[in-house]
């Protein structure tokens, strides 16, 4: 049978528009597609490869994993899910872990623990839940609810009610929504899909402030922002803001699926058996795979070379820009990189995106107006040298037309 790009059109649902390029292998940050043809990996999977691709110690997990144990169910424990949380929970404030397969139902595990914990302890009236436009926290019809964006939300029927938003780094705009009736208010440390967008640390502080005054909880979304992304383990820990739930997903399987919601032991005891479950979460190859991939990146190695990376990309965007002027700024933290296109080009990410993937070069749009950089963690340093040259000759491809 020939797989190709057009057979996706024959039988796939055409809710993705994927590029004609078909990747086959990948070893670390360098993928080759049908044709053989290289690219270097700036993508790394939306945030998920943070060890690229293919990286031995996950190698070695799955293959361990997979002769010993695929699946039980949440009828019985297994050693892999165990040892996760265990880590989990002594590197993190967090003291119970509950595991999904992806972010989506990370998130849709705290919010409806949120919302338990607030009517167990206050009772019906406190059920509001507070995000913020721009923010995005999965597809579920719950959290793209509570996501920003009614692009995403719109055109499917009623939606979850007591859902409201108030903007990112306008600590009012919250104020003015929260009171006694505030169940729970979530965002994201850095806003990614939304573009990128770090927070104020007065904006940040006075979340939790906040959220502390009128007795709800603050649920940060780390599921772009955790394991290493911005150089700490997780994001939380950079700002000085510790959140009462937090949801991981994407890097910490390192591109097997794996969610995990993190919480007190005092807020976790409101899901008591039977109130919750996944299938697959806790699954011992995922869990396996996601331990290998915790205790890589939680080294001092690892997270420090984010910082590291991070300054190289920085000095090569500044300088492509310095050059050709595309440019407004360039933001983000760690490998969480966007870079914001001027007056001149505004709305035209995804040119910048067609032109970097003819030059063999894989990056992301943060919507229409930022190109996002979010390559593995340990990528070398010559495959961050030779990617930005070729972003340099995709970014003159858009300069002359
Ligand atoms: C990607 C993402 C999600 C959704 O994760 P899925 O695994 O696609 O369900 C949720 N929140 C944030 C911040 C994300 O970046």
């Amino acid at each position: 049978m020939n797989a190709t790009r057009e057979l996706f059109d024959e039988v796939m649902v055409p809710n993705y528009a994927p590029s004609s390029v078909v990747p086959v292998r990948g070893v670390g940050s360098r993928v080759w597609d049908q044709e053989n043809r290289e690219f270097i990996d700036f993508a790394g999977g939306i945030a998920v490869n943070c060890l690229g691709h293919c990286h031995p110690n996950l190698v070695a997990a799955l293959k361990e994993q997979g002769e010993k144990l695929w699946h039980l169910s949440n009828v019985m424990t297994n050693e892999p899910a165990l040892r996760l949380a265990k880590k989990l929970t002594d590197a993190t404030f967090a003291e119970r872990v509950y595991f999904a397969n992806s972010g989506a139902e990370s998130n849709e595990a705290a919010l409806k623990l949120a919302r338990r914990w607030a009517i167990d302890n206050h009772g019906e009236e406190k059920n509001e839940i507070i995000a913020f436009s721009k923010g995005f926290h999965g597809r579920t019809f719950f959290t793209v609810t509570v996501g920003g964006q009614p692009a995403y939300s719109d055109g499917f029927g009623p939606k979850p009610g007591a859902v409201d938003h108030a903007e990112y780094n306008d600590l009012a705009s919250l104020e003015a929504l929260m009171s006694d009736k505030t169940c729970a208010v979530m965002l994201e440390p850095l806003q990614g899909e939304g573009g990128i967008i770090s927070p104020t640390q007065e904006f940040i502080e006075g979340v939790r402030a906040l959220c502390d005054k009128h007795n709800a909880l603050m649920i940060f979304d780390e599921v772009q922002t955790g394991v290493g992304r911005t150089g700490d383990l997780y994001a939380y820990m950079g700002l000085g803001v510790t959140p009462d739930i937090l949801t991981s997903a994407k890097a910490l399987g390192g591109g097997f699926p794996i969610g995990a919601m993190l919480t007190t032991a005092e807020i976790a005891k409101h899901l008591k058996p039977g109130t919750h479950g996944s299938t697959y979460g806790g699954n011992p190859l995922a869990c396996a795979v996601a331990e290998a991939a915790l205790d890589t990146v939680n080294t001092p190695v690892v997270l420090d070379g984010v910082k590291q990376r991070e300054q190289m990309f920085r000095e090569g965007l500044n300088a492509i820009n310095e050059k050709y002027n595309v440019f407004a700024e360039v933001r983000g933290k760690g490998l969480l990189i966007g870079a914001v296109l001027n007056d001149t080009y505004k709305g035209r990410a995804r040119d910048f995106l067609v032109a970097s993937a003819n030059n063999g070069l894989m990056a992301l749009v943060a919507g229409a107006d930022v190109v996002r950089f979010t390559p593995s963690l340990v990528i070398p340093e010559e495959d961050i040298k030779e990617g930005l040259a070729r972003f340099e000759k995709a970014v003159a491809d858009v300069v002359n037309g």
